[in-house]
């Protein structure tokens, strides 16, 4: 495969300028997960970088919470059209930091960009901003104040636009630290918002690691909110050090979806599309049905239809069109994902598709065998750790009580998958799952309905006016109105 120089990202975006870091001189090296190439130099901030953005932000906040709505829709206007003027670039960066590959990349990972932005902006039009209260009191929405947004690598601009567009809107300043393991995307996110125009300092990115600037930003005085999605693990430790100063925190973390298949759903279709979910960016995606519960009568046809589906799976080359699974985003990751696959033949799991290591013709890249795993049950390591590569497992259940205990037996609650040609009790278990979204046969999820979790997953809700009101302050004044 051949190799580009590493794009070189020396600079962070801190009060409308591109600046090197003021002492550290620590240089990462993002690797393509493709290629095994370096694909970035990138500049790590230190504690007082993130102060210095932190304080920037702070200056900015007062302006930029004054401008109308108007104008913040305007200026986020200008950010699309340059998103859109500039979408190939972001669909090649996404594709080389992380591993997607192009065609998931052009139409999915960057289509939440603009997507997300423009449904903020439809959820600002519709939303009463102001509301009559009593006899004579009136409820306002103010900006929360400063605000630091932490993002993963997995779906890079979804995470990045489900934050700074309700941000942006709700007229918050910001300081973004995205996961230095996919640096271009927010790399060039940074670049198309400072070429919309926002006022200096309103909006802040700073490159560095959660042990190195995490603690400096989340327990930064001057900051009222974190935004943080990312592993469960360092979601409470972000919570724990922004409650020293009473911040509001919203956590989107970790999942471990169940799929339930009853024995009336058309089976050969439930289990081909939930198969595919489940493996689509390689597995990382945090809502993905990882869990397959299928119904004990049709058990046997199930796995045996979810292995040819699992064989029919094509891992290949990102930078190639079609609708292949590319890597998995590092070394460390592809190392974790293989201690798991083995923990569930230790334990007993049935591998029928997949298994340990490489496929045949990529022993370059962190490319992952599409596994499936039969005859688990939910004690095992594999149904309850988020595991986070190309992983099903199928788990058989004797009636509908049984399926929803099972689905619920989990520290999570992000997402649970139905599948019934029976609406009603699909509906009805739909209610039982505790998790912040279920899709009943195949349904997808609007940009405008809310996103996350119950339990572990996280509390807070993206997307749409629910993601507004994460960034919004709700003030009471009384006497507003002349009683
Ligand atoms: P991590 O939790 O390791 O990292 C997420 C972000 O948090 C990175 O920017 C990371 O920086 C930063 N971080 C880590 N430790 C700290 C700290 N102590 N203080 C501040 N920031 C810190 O997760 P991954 O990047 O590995 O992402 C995968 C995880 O994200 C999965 O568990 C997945 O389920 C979850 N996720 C959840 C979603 C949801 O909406 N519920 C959506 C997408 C992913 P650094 O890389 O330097 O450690």
């Amino acid at each position: 495969m051949s190799t580009n120089s590493p794009v070189q990202l020396l600079k962070s975006y801190i009060g409308g300028e591109w600046t090197l870091p003021a002492t550290s001189s620590e240089i990462f090296e993002a690797i393509n997960p493709a290629t095994e190439d370096v694909c970035a130099q990138v500049a790590l901030c230190g504690p007082d970088d993130a102060d210095r953005a932190v304080r920037a932000a702070h200056a900015a906040f007062g302006g930029f919470a004054a401008l109308t709505l108007d104008e913040r829709i305007a200026l986020t206007e200008k950010l699309i059209a340059v998103f859109e003027a500039r979408y190939d670039e972001m669909v090649t960066a996404i594709t080389t930091e992380m591993g997607a590959p192009l065609d998931l990349s052009r139409d999915a990972q960057a289509e939440c960009g603009p997507g997300h932005l423009r449904e903020t902006i439809t959820a600002a039009r519709a939303m009463a901003w102001e509301k009559p209260m009593g006899g004579h009191a009136m409820l306002v929405h103010e900006p929360v104040g400063v605000c630091v947004l932490i993002t993963p690598w997995n779906w890079p601009i979804n995470q990045l636009a489900a934050k700074i567009g309700p941000a942006l809107i709700a007229g918050c300043t910001m300081v973004l630290k995205p996961s230095e393991i996919a640096p271009l995307s927010a790399q060039l996110f940074a670049e198309f918002i400072d070429a919309a125009g926002f006022p200096a300092g309103v909006f802040n990115m700073v490159h560095g690691t959660g042990a190195g600037i995490g603690d400096a930003l989340t327990g930064h005085p001057l900051v009222e909110m974190v935004s943080f999605t990312g592993s469960t693990r360092a979601g409470v430790h972000v919570a724990k050090t922004a409650a020293e100063t009473v911040k509001r925190v919203s956590q989107e973390l970790g999942g471990k979806s169940a799929n339930i298949v009853f024995a009336d759903a058309d089976l050969p279709k439930a289990i081909a599309r939930g198969v595919r979910h489940c493996f689509e960016n390689a597995g990382q995606s945090c809502n993905a049905p990882t869990r397959m519960l299928v119904e004990a009568s049709v058990y046997d046809e199930a796995v045996a239809l979810a292995a040819a589906a699992a064989d029919k799976i094509k891992v290949g080359d990102p930078r190639e069109p079609g609708k292949h699974i590319g890597p998995v985003v590092s070394k460390v990751h592809f190392a974790k994902i293989q201690r798991l696959i083995e923990a569930g033949i230790a334990e007993g799991a049935r591998v029928v598709a997949g298994g340990p290591g490489k496929p045949e013709g990529f022993e370059q890249g962190y490319f992952v065998k599409p596994t499936v795993f039969a005859d688990v049950t939910n004690q095992m390591t594999v149904a309850q750790e988020e595991i986070f590569g190309p992983v099903l497992v199928m788990i058989p259940f004797a009636d509908e009580a049984e399926a929803i205990a099972i689905a619920n037996d989990s520290p999570y609650g992000l997402a649970g998958y139905v599948q019934s040609d029976d609406l009603d009790k699909a509906r009805r278990v739909a209610r039982l799952v505790r998790a912040g979204s279920v899709h009943i046969n195949g349904a997808g999820q609007d940009y405008g309905s809310p996103f996350g979790g119950y339990k572990q997953s996280g509390n807070g809700r993206e997307w749409g006016e629910f993601g507004l009101h994460d960034f919004l302050e709700v003030k009471v004044v009384n006497g507003f109105r002349a009683s």
